[in-house]
């Protein structure tokens, strides 16, 4: 990647659907109103310009187009292309939140570079509040980079990846845990490669996953094609959890920092970093036998080994099973739904070493980690 000024050049996606693609109210970023309306035709956002389209992936059982909303912001200062999405599954919206706030907050006079928003990407998905595309339950992020002639899905998601993340230099992909569970904040990394792990350093969360990625998801497969991508995992579907936003808006500023489209902007360092490699000591910890849940740990996400994580019982409460942490570590993700059978994963759990240990006990005493109790993240007391 070009490091030293590159000139400013406009971003240019064409119209691949029949259907053209529609602007919204330009506010005043410097776009001409009467440019507005329905487009025909190749969009090009010149540098200096920040534009807020609607953009036709497909149409609905009324034959009324399926349009996604998207940002793009191209500064004034050439530099990176970086693309943010959401909701590539359909009721995980911390993230939803998260792009709508980038591409509101950045204007193209302070940015080097472009910004490409993709405020909702599985727009049936959304509209159900639902993780998959309703009828066929297609997962979206198993269905990248999509074909023009396939399922309802694939084409969508080619229509994204193709027209948008493929003209990119780097992205995040933002997500949240799945119903019934939620997730640390943390960010997933194929961290063998340099420039994905550069990105995910940039991003500033203090944990870091290893791992490739499921195949036919955006993260990769924009790797796998030169785009280093990230995954941010953030808390519990169906919510906004202000404090994880926050982090998330702190971590975009530090990668656009890196990456010298805020150039007078600093880095963050997350205080302590834990990464994972491929042999990376982490469990998911299983019921072993079916009952009520009685989730016993927190209120922070970390657990000294022989602690109990969790008890269950029958409804006689005849049986008590406790089962405890095998090891000292960070609590990744944790089964919501109080209920489980043999086999249902209760806690994700992550090994912390010594040093890190100090440092995750010394943020508990300042008040680091009271984050994940307010504002609806209880982990444990809701
Ligand atoms: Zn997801």
């Amino acid at each position: 990647m070009e490091q030293s000024h590159p000139e400013p050049k406009p971003f240019e996606f064409d119209i691949g659907y029949e259907q053209a693609y529609k602007e919204v109210d330009p506010g005043d970023d410097g776009v001409d109103p009467d440019d507005l309306g329905e487009t025909a035709g190749d969009g090009v956002v010149e540098p200096g310009e920040k534009r807020r389209i609607r953009y036709p992936v497909g149409e609905n059982y009324l034959g009324d187009p399926v349009e996604i909303p998207i940002t793009i912001l191209n500064g004034k200062h050439g530099g990176p292309t970086v693309f943010f999405s959401a909701a590539i599954h359909g009721d995980e919206l911390n993230g939803v939140k998260v792009v709508q706030e980038v591409a509101d907050r950045y204007t193209p006079a302070e940015i080097h570079g472009t910004l490409v928003c993709l405020h909702v990407c599985n727009v049936p998905a959304y509209e159900a509040q639902q993780r998959y595309t309703p009828i066929y339950d297609q997962d979206m992020n198993r269905s990248f980079p999509g074909k023009e002639r396939s399922n309802t899905t694939e084409r969508m998601a080619n229509a994204i990846y193709r027209r948008f993340v493929s003209k990119c230099d780097l992205g995040i992909d933002f997500h949240t845990s799945t119903r019934n569970r939620t997730t640390i904040y943390h960010a997933r990394a194929d961290l063998r490669n340099p420039d994905v792990e550069r990105l995910a350093r940039a991003f500033a969360s203090n944990v870091v996953l290893y791992g490739e990625g499921d195949e036919g998801s955006l993260r990769s497969v924009a790797t796998a094609d030169g785009i280093p991508t990230i995954t941010v995992e953030m808390g519990r579907a169906h919510r906004f959890q202000p404090i994880l936003i926050e982090k998330a808006l702190e971590g975009v500023e530090s990668v656009l920092a890196e990456y010298r489209l805020l150039p007078d902007e600093p880095v963050h360092w997350p205080g302590w970093y834990k990464t994972t490699s491929a042999d990376s000591e982490k469990r998911w910890l299983r019921a072993d036998i079916g009952g009520l849940v009685d989730m016993q740990w927190g209120p922070y996400p970390f657990v000294h080994e022989g602690e109990p994580i969790c008890t269950i019982t029958d409804h006689f409460k005849r049986t008590e099973r406790v089962v405890t942490a095998p090891f000292t570590g960070i609590v990744v993700g944790a089964l919501e739904n109080p209920v489980a059978a043999p086999g249902h994963p209760l806690c994700h759990l992550l090994r912390i070493e010594p040093e890190t240990r100090d440092e995750i006990e010394r943020e508990i005493q300042q008040g680091e980690f009271d984050g994940y109790r307010a504002h609806g993240d209880a982990w444990l007391e809701e």
